[in-house]
């Protein structure tokens, strides 16, 4: 199956994003650490590998790294905020080392909104030519957004605009935000949204791509908020197929394997016909409102049939759904009757091996990078998180 792993090669970043969920850390990478994950992920079997940080074209090492990883087979993919990728040289490097796929993040097409959530200037016209690059060089471009309280009513003004700009990118993903981490945390009530606040620009924009053939993902939005395009719900694609995700965090989390996708369900989920597969409310930093759920009452087979037969995805070996339900009861009785995880616990993986290194040097960094958010933090208005240094004995 095409379970696909995250290896983050920095935490610093560039730009100053009020709700960042991965802010700085006292942990760094050398090409050699970053290489053992790479080669843990081949070992796992896995498809891909998504580059990302903080921001992960800071790390000087990012090209080596790319091409390491091509050379093992894995599909190349990059998670970038495009600052440094709208250099054409940069981007052309990027692309001989062997990187596939960029997701550049834009969070709105409206430059004083973006200005504001990113805390850095000037960041939507570099974000542009970053896409433009991509195209030039033959490295396929999605546009990647967090869905916050300042874009929620513009979502589709958003597509609109970067479809009509960049025809070739073919791919949008949407995040809801996560508030359980990070600035995201102590900044819940500037940025995390009311599911209500973006159903309907939601809907429009997923409306909009699909009538224009181009695909999509949206992740923790519960699916009584996408009825329409519940088969484009990352969780609910990776429940039906039984997929995972390894997360190399750069901090004291170090491996997560993310195998399970249950958020919070309520007593309005009951009666849900999607609840099986539905990945519920994210609501780990109890930013969102549970009252805002309400079930619904379509037929789940569809949904289903649509997942499993997507030809975006030929490894999936259950094509039909007499073939899949028996595969399916199987994993939910086998999650049933798993001890349960205590809450707010991530599923560590003590099997990965180490991520990254405390350094004097890459705590120096630390130092300087947190001085430097706190001057950031001042001018953006926003509250910097708190943070100790985290090494693998905090954590
Ligand atoms: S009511 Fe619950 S199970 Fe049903 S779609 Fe909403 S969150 Fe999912």
């Amino acid at each position: 199956m095409a379970n696909i792993g995250y290896i983050q090669v920095v935490r610093h970043c560039n730009h100053f994003c009020g709700f960042c969920s991965n802010p700085s850390s006292a942990y760094h990478h050398t090409f050699e650490t970053m290489a053992r994950l790479v080669d843990d992920l081949v070992d796992r079997g896995y498809f891909g590998v998504v580059l990302t940080g903080g921001e992960p074209t800071l790390h000087p090492e990012l090209p080596r790294i790319a091409a390491h990883a091509r050379s093992r087979g894995l599909h190349v993919r990059m998670i970038t905020n495009g600052w440094r990728l709208s250099d054409p040289d940069f981007a052309r490097e990027l692309a001989e080392a062997g990187l596939e796929l960029v997701h550049v993040s834009i969070y709105s097409v409206r430059p004083d909104v973006e200005e504001r959530i990113r805390g850095v200037p000037d960041t939507l016209d570099r974000a542009h030519e970053a896409l433009a690059n991509a195209g030039r060089f033959g490295i396929e471009a999605n546009v990647n957004c967090v869905i916050n309280r300042l874009n929620a009513d513009h979502l589709d003004e958003n597509v609109r605009v970067l479809v009509e700009r960049h025809p070739h990118v073919r791919h949008f993903v949407w995040n809801n935000l996560d508030p359980s981490m990070g600035r995201a945390e102590v900044n819940q009530d500037q940025f995390t949204p009311r599911l209500a606040d973006f159903e309907l620009s939601l809907a429009r924009a997923l409306r909009f791509l699909q009538k224009g053939g181009r695909t999509f993902r949206v992740e923790r939005v519960p699916l009584c908020y996408m009825t329409d395009f519940a088969w484009a719900s990352t969780e609910t694609r990776k429940i039906v197929k039984g997929e995972e995700r390894v997360v190399h965090f750069l901090d004291a989390k170090q491996t997560v394997r993310q195998t399970d996708w249950e958020h919070v369900y309520t007593e309005a989920c009951r009666p849900c016909s999607l609840r099986n597969i539905c990945g519920g409310l994210f609501d780990r930093g109890q930013a969102y409102d549970p009252e805002e759920l309400a079930p619904v009452f379509v037929p789940m087979d569809p949904i289903v049939e649509r997942i499993i037969s997507d030809p975006a995805d030929p490894s999936y070996p259950l094509r039909s759904l007499a073939d899949w339900r028996p595969d399916f009861e199987r994993r939910v009785e086998e999650a049933r009757q798993a001890p349960p995880r205590p809450k707010d616990e991530p599923p560590r993986d003590p099997s990965a091996p180490p991520v990254g290194l405390v350094t004097e040097e890459s705590l120096r960094r630390f130092t300087r990078s947190r001085a430097a958010d706190e001057r950031r933090a001042a001018r953006s208005n926003v509250e910097l998180e708190p943070l100790g240094v985290q090494t693998p004995e905090e954590g």
